[in-house]
């Protein structure tokens, strides 16, 4: 027995029995664990062959790769895979923008403003399950230790990232074997291991990148072997928020040169900055000095829509322009360019990785595997696009879905054992 599993086993030895002989009703309930891998690259798999997850995904379905929302960021993303909405439309239109009607500004580091359900619109799929007398239970995920519709999840925490993946997944067991009132059926779970090897070293570097994922497949192993033993008809869907891409150190763009002179708010946020001016009518004169200012990026006119579609929502949150490096390029101000040098000295690499770039670039595709009994084995579809995954959700579980979302249940019906 691996380690890992080992300690599995020791965490579950309280609940051991429970779960064996359920005398649940004749007709069995579903179940879904929603599981992100911050930052796993749609090529990771067939690149290091981790053993779990790649049994899981030949008895599951598994899509060539799942095309994020713009901007690839972590925040946008996930909650986009929450609700089944374009950025554009919930609200979480980046890991940090300004919104001008609250003269505030949202970042993922603000736990005043991450747990403050005003700035998150739809109904994330816990927030639909709880309200149609469902329990859920959430082990992490973007939007979850917020009060959206006033709504939580009846189990959940507020985030620490030094928790170890072992105790999140022991929690699961302990939910699963909660005596079925309490039973939670909609479970979401989060792991940054991916994520974070990546920002550090870049997602060319095999070394590193094959010996976190190697651990992290160890736990989802020890996750799955503990399913089996449970008699509970539940599905696993693994996804992940965007991919990742190679940033040089000499690529790294001073963004403080760039908008010197511009009399406006800016909000960086790397592949992507905001800039909301104070005057609307120096726009064109913004474009001019700061695409005159430096090289290998663009600067654009939000209201040409070609980055957030939409704009009869939230147009106010993303500014007027958008300055949006290219690939492999990273705005950085002056503060960030001395933690990078930083890094760059702590890790021993000249190369980073970042992403938030156009979905456009197959770089940013993440993941999507599911695994379980309302789900076809051996299948493999093509990248679709993450705002789609909320409908699969509903459609597992038996939860209406709401009109107003962006994604379609027929793009994934087709993998669905009752198609
Ligand atoms: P990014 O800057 O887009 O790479 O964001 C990834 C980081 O977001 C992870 O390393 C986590 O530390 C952080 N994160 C993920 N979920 C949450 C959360 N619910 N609350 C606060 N931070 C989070
Ligand atoms: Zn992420
Ligand atoms: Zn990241």
């Amino acid at each position: 027995m691996s380690r890992y599993l080992f300690s599995l086993f020791i965490l579950l030895l309280p609940f051991a029995s429970i779960g064996q002989n359920s005398n649940d009703s004749a007709e069995k309930e579903t179940y879904v664990i929603l599981i992100s891998l911050d930052g796993f690259r749609y090529d990771y798999v067939e690149r290091f062959h981790p053993e779990n997850l790649s049994r899981f995904i030949q008895k599951g379905t598994a899509a060539e790769g799942l095309i994020p929302s713009f901007p690839s960021k972590t925040f946008p993303n996930h909650y986009t895979i929450a609700t089944g909405m374009l950025p554009e439309h919930h609200g979480l239109v980046d890991n940090s923008f300004y919104n001008p009607q609250k003269d505030q500004t949202y970042a993922i580091s603000n736990r005043e403003v991450v747990t403050d359900g005003s700035w998150y619109g739809g109904t994330p799929i816990w927030v639909l399950a709880e309200q149609n007398g469902m329990k859920a239970a959430s082990y992490f995920f973007v939007g979850s230790e917020a009060d959206i519709q006033g709504i939580r999840p009846s189990y959940y925490y507020d985030y620490d990232g030094t928790v170890s993946n072992l105790t999140r997944i022991s929690k699961v067991f302990e939910w699963l074997q909660l005596p079925k009132p309490d039973r939670p059926r909609m479970i979401t779970l989060y792991f940054s291991d991916m994520d974070d090897v990546g920002h550090g070293y870049g997602p060319g570097n095999e070394e590193k990148l094959s010996k976190t994922l190697t651990q992290l497949d160890h736990e989802l192993g020890a996750l799955f072997e503990g399913l089996k033993s449970l008699d509970l008809d539940v599905n696993v869907i693994i996804v992940s928020d965007h991919g990742m891409a190679d940033v040089p150190k000499n690529q790294l763009i001073n963004l403080d040169q760039l908008t010197e002179g511009i009399d406006a708010r800016v909000v960086n946020s790397g592949a992507l900055a905001h800039v909301y001016l104070k005057d609307q009518n120096s726009k064109e004169e913004a474009i001019r000095i700061i695409g005159s200012s430096g090289e290998n990026f663009k600067v654009v006119d939000v209201q040409e829509g070609e980055y957030y579609r939409d704009l009869s929502q939230h147009a106010d949150l993303m500014g007027d322009l958008l300055i949006l490096p290219d690939l492999g390029y990273y705005l950085a101000d002056q503060r960030g360019l001395f933690r990078y040098q930083n890094r760059s000295a702590m890790n021993k690499t000249d190369v980073f990785g970042e992403h938030g770039y156009s979905p456009d670039y197959e770089e940013m595709q993440g993941i999507f595997y599911a695994n379980g009994p309302q789900i076809k084995a051996g299948l493999t579809i093509p990248p679709f696009k993450n705002v789609h995954i909320y409908t699969l959700i509903c459609e597992i579980l038996g939860l209406p879905i709401p009109k107003d979302i962006d994604g379609k249940k027929e793009v994934l019906a087709p993998i669905l054992t009752k198609d």
